[in-house]
C-alpha cells in the first residue's frame, strides 16, 4: 500500500491539510493540488467514507481534476478539493463555522464551493468565519447553486459529442440515461427534456426519483443496478466517480459518454484507451462539468450572470477542439484534454518564473 506522500507524488499534490474538531465532529481534508494558476478553488464534499484511505484518494483525486478543470476552461486558479468524512445528516452550523475557520487558517490559498451533499446554506454558515467560500446564496450576496451551470456546461458538451458522433447536435430522440438524479442532473434533465430527448433516469435515492417524476412525465425509471445492459445512446454519469471500469465499459452499448461526475474513468490510462476501443466518444469530465466552477470563481472578480452564461458556452467548442486533438494526435479524448491543461499550466509557470 502507498503512503500519503507517495500518493502526493505520484499525483504532484503540493498540500493536504487535516482538520479535526472533536466539539461539532468534524474530520476534513483539504488537498491543494496546483497552484501555478492562482489560489486553489474546488468544492467540499461530504461523504461517509469507508476508510480515511478512500477520503484521503478520494480528495487527491478530486483536487488534481479541479487543477486541470480550471486550467482548460481559461480560469485563472489552481486546483484543490475537500472532503469531509460524516454522514451528511451530521452537518450542522458548529461543523461548517468550525471548518470556516480552517479554511480561513490558509489565508486564501484554498477557496471552497459546494459539491455533493453540500449546498448554499452550507457556504453562508462558512462565510460567516472565512472570506475564502464562494457559491453562497444571492441574498447574501453570493452567485447561489453552481448546480445549473454545470448542467448547462454539460449539456453544451453532450451537443457537441453528439455532433462529432453523429454529425448533427440535436438529441431529438436520442437516449440518454442520467444517472443521479441530484442537484445536476435534475437540471440537466430539464435541458434534455426541452431539446425532445428520451431520457432514462436511476438515483439510489427515491426521493430524488419522485421529484424527476412529479416535474417530468416523459422520463422512465431505471433500476440503477442494470443500467449497463440497457439499450441508449449517450450514457450521462451525473452522481459519483469511476463508474467507467472494467466491467461497466464491457458492457456498455452506447455511442457517447457524457456526464457531470468528477473522476468518472477508473483508471484514465486503462479506461480512456478502453473507450476508444469500443468506439464509445469520451467527453472529459472535467472539460465539459466546469460550468459550476465557471459560475463560483465569477463571485471573485464581480458577478456577471450574462458573462458566465456566455463563458459557459464556451464548453461546446472547446469539447469539438478536444476531439479533433484526439483524432490527430491518435490519442484518447482524456489525455487530450489532460494535454491542454497541462500545456496551459507550464506555460503560465514559465511567464511567472520571468516576473
Ligand atoms: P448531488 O449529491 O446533488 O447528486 C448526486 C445524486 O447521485 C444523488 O441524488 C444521489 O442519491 C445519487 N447517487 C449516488 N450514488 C448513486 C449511484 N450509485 N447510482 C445512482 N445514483 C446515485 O450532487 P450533484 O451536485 O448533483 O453532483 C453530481 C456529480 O457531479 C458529482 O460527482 C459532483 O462531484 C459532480 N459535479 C457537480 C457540480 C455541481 O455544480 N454541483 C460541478 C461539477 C461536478
Amino acid at each position: 500500500m502507498q503512503t500519503i506522500f507517495e500518493h502526493m507524488q505520484q499525483m504532484e499534490h503540493e498540500q493536504i491539510v487535516f482538520c479535526h474538531d472533536p466539539h461539532s465532529g468534524l474530520n476534513a481534508i483539504i488537498a491543494i493540488h496546483n497552484t501555478t494558476l492562482g489560489p486553489a478553488l474546488g468544492g467540499t464534499r461530504v461523504w461517509n467514507y469507508n476508510s480515511h484511505e478512500d477520503a484521503i484518494i478520494d480528495a487527491l483525486r478530486l483536487s488534481r481534476g479541479m487543477t486541470y478543470k480550471n486550467a482548460i476552461s481559461g480560469l485563472n486558479i489552481g486546483g484543490g478539493k475537500a472532503v469531509i468524512i460524516a454522514d451528511p445528516s451530521m452537518k450542522s452550523e458548529a461543523l461548517w463555522r468550525r471548518y470556516g475557520k480552517f479554511v480561513n487558517s490558509l489565508n486564501g490559498k484554498y477557496i471552497t464551493a459546494e459539491d455533493v451533499n453540500t449546498n448554499t446554506s452550507d457556504m453562508e454558515y462558512i462565510s460567516l468565519e472565512t472570506k475564502f467560500v464562494t457559491g453562497v446564496p444571492e441574498y447574501a450576496g453570493g452567485s447561489g447553486d453552481p448546480s445549473p451551470f454545470t448542467a448547462y456546461g454539460v449539456f453544451m458538451g453532450m451537443k457537441a459529442s453528439a455532433k462529432k458522433a453523429y454529425g448533427n447536435d440535436s438529441l431529438v430522440g436520442k437516449k440518454v440515461m442520467v444517472q443521479g438524479a441530484g442537484h445536476v442532473g435534475q437540471y440537466l434533465i430539464g435541458h434534455l427534456v426541452n431539446e425532445g430527448a428520451k431520457v432514462m433516469v436511476s438515483d439510489i435515492d427515491n426521493a430524488k426519483i419522485r421529484q424527476v417524476v412529479d416535474k417530468y412525465r416523459n422520463v422512465e425509471v431505471v433500476d440503477n443496478k442494470g443500467i449497463f445492459e440497457l439499450d441508449m445512446d449517450i450514457y450521462a454519469p451525473c452522481a459519483l466517480g469511476a463508474t467507467l471500469n472494467d466491467d461497466s465499459i464491457s458492457k456498455l452499448k452506447c455511442a457517447i459518454v457524457a456526464g457531470a461526475a468528477n473522476n468518472q474513468l477508473a483508471d484514465e490510462n486503462v479506461h480512456g484507451p478502453m473507450l476508444v476501443e469500443r468506439n464509445i466518444l469520451y467527453a472529459p469530465d472535467f472539460l465539459i462539468n466546469a460550468g459550476g466552477v465557471i459560475n463560483v470563481s465569477a463571485e471573485l472578480e464581480g458577478y456577471n450572470e450574462g458573462k458566465v452564461k456566455s463563458a459557459v458556452e464556451k464548453i461546446y467548442d472547446r469539447t469539438l477542439d478536444i476531439f479533433a486533438l484526439s483524432a490527430k494526435e491518435n490519442i484518447h479524448t482524456q489525455a487530450a484534454a489532460m494535454k491542454i491543461a497541462q500545456k496551459r499550466i507550464s506555460d503560465i509557470a514559465q511567464v511567472k518564473s520571468r516576473m
